[in-house]
């Protein structure tokens, strides 16, 4: 049976387990690196274990909480010229309602992780970085390389839009309750617009998609109806290899080859 924190119980559907370990929550907090007057904002602050020392270091925060009892008790617990406290769910949140050059950070709820990445890239231009706490497996995947395991399409399509960096691992024995698995922290930094070069990122999503779908698969197979044996030709990229072996510069090339054509 797991004990209350403070007074509040853990709840499993909104993924909770909280930050206890002081010098764990030191070495966050000292990556995120919180200056005074940083536009900051956390998604899930919980019972306050990144909030607290955040708050300190900048002027001002930003919340996003979807659990009611833990919202009345940061509103009870900070004045709201310190902290604003946005109610609801993040999937929903628009980002694009608070100031530019945006800190986005979180210890993310494991069960939301993938859709959330996937939410706040439409906000990539407005943010600055991105510091998050996820499941040790999901950073993998983030930061894969081609021709590994845990390399798909949620890294080729992250990498695409953001620099990363995974910072360090945090044992379960640093949360209370103790989750099943370790988590690990990653650094985002959107790219800069240079950088991005694919002509048409929505193309580029369904083509990684599609080689991605059924991982055993040849590109042939995978991209049929798509991209023919003379395109394979003519972008020097075998077609009886796997999605797996391309890199996140073959994809691009692959996107906007499929592009061009489509306006020629
Ligand atoms: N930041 C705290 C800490 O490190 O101790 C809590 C982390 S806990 C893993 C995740 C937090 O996200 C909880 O406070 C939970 O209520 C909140 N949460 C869960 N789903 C959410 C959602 N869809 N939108 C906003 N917050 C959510």
């Amino acid at each position: 049976m797991v004990k209350p924190l403070h007074g509040h119980l853990a709840r499993k559907r909104f993924g909770q387990n909280f930050l206890t370990d002081p010098n764990i929550i030191r070495k966050i907090v000292a990556a995120i690196a919180p200056q005074p007057g940083d536009a900051i904002v956390e998604i899930g602050p919980g019972l306050g274990a990144l909030t607290r020392p955040l708050m300190e270091a900048c002027e001002h925060l930003h919340v996003v909480e979807i659990d009611r009892d833990l919202i009345a008790r940061l509103k009870t617990e900070h004045p709201p010229e310190k902290l604003t406290v946005h109610e609801g769910d993040a999937l929903k949140f628009d980002f694009s309602r608070l100031p530019d050059d945006l800190k986005v950070v979180g210890n993310l709820p494991y069960n939301i992780s993938t859709p959330l990445l996937f939410h706040l890239g439409d906000y990539a231009e407005r943010v600055r970085e991105m510091t998050f706490m996820l499941q040790k497996e999901v950073v993998e995947r983030m930061v894969a390389e081609p021709d590994t395991e845990a390399y798909g399409r949620l890294g080729v399509m992250l990498q695409y839009r953001f620099r990363m960096a995974r910072l360090f691992d945090v044992p379960p024995g640093a949360f209370h309750p103790a989750p099943k698995v370790t988590s690990a922290i990653v650094r985002m930094q959107p790219r800069p617009q240079s950088e991005l070069d694919c002509t048409d990122a929505k193309l580029l999503g369904r083509i990684v998609t599609a080689a991605f779908g059924q991982r055993r698969k040849t590109l042939r197979n995978t991209l049929r109806g798509v991209v023919s044996d003379a395109d394979f030709e003519a972008l020097g990229i075998d077609p009886v290899a796997r999605g797996e072996t391309l890199s996140l510069a073959d994809f691009v090339r692959i996107a906007n080859y499929c592009a061009a054509r489509e306006v020629a």
